[in-house]
């Protein structure tokens, strides 16, 4: 696996030079690999922000990666207006809508960067405060973690493996519904999971219809 060993020997000589301009040769004798500005170009595709000037240097922004590009597709006016309409115009959260003074905006159910789709079924209205909610909480759950659990084929599979990546962590019902995937039996799997596992997965508390779990692991 030659190449992903440059893509992260050059991650790594970037994070440690932040804002820097670094030179092609440079990384070529880092990675000992001739095709630096082909992979330059594969990690920018992957998320990493670096800009490139002409003569062979390149430099990165951030030491943060944004979502990987070309997933995130963008929403036609028709599209938005077909999302906001099947949702009444209002939010789908909190429930105020545009005469209520409440900005609306697309949300993906199912984040993009937790491998979600750019397709009507996975649209839905939100106020532009409750989405900005929204992208708080997505942002505070791994994407790795999240991306490989909405990957498993069953609700009950999904649930358990959401309790055990984050054991003795207060879980919102709202977090649990959204990886069951509409499904409405997720209550039901959590009872379905502690018979059959012995896992003490609780309630733990319950407020303005919202509920929150934890697994109490020894
Ligand atoms: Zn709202």
């Amino acid at each position: 696996m030659k190449k992903q060993g440059s893509k992260s020997l050059i991650i790594e000589h970037f994070k440690k030079h932040i804002g820097e301009w670094v030179h092609n040769q440079k990384f070529r004798e880092i990675t000992g690999a001739n095709d630096v500005p082909r992979t330059i170009r594969t990690l920018r595709q992957e998320g990493w922000q670096i800009e490139t000037r002409g003569d062979g240097y390149h430099r990165l922004l951030d030491k943060e990666k944004l979502p990987p590009k070309g997933i995130r597709k963008a929403i036609s006016r028709k599209e938005r207006y077909l999302v906001f309409h099947n949702d009444s115009f209002r939010c789908m959260a909190c429930g105020f809508g545009v005469n209520d003074g409440k900005k609306l905006t697309v949300d993906h159910i199912i984040p993009v960067e937790w491998g979600g789709l750019s397709e009507m079924s996975n649209y839905q209205t939100l106020c532009e405060e409750c989405n900005a909610g929204k992208q708080a909480w997505v942002k505070s759950n791994p994407p790795d973690v999240m991306k490989q659990l909405l990957s498993l084929p069953t609700v009950d599979a999904r649930i358990e493996t959401l309790f055990d990546a984050f054991p003795n962590q207060e879980i919102p019902s709202n977090t649990i519904q959204l990886i069951s995937k509409g499904s409405l039996d997720w209550q039901r799997a959590i009872r379905r999971i502690r018979q059959k596992t012995g896992k003490k997965i609780l309630p733990v508390s319950r407020a303005l219809g919202k509920s929150i779990y934890q697994y109490f692991k020894a």
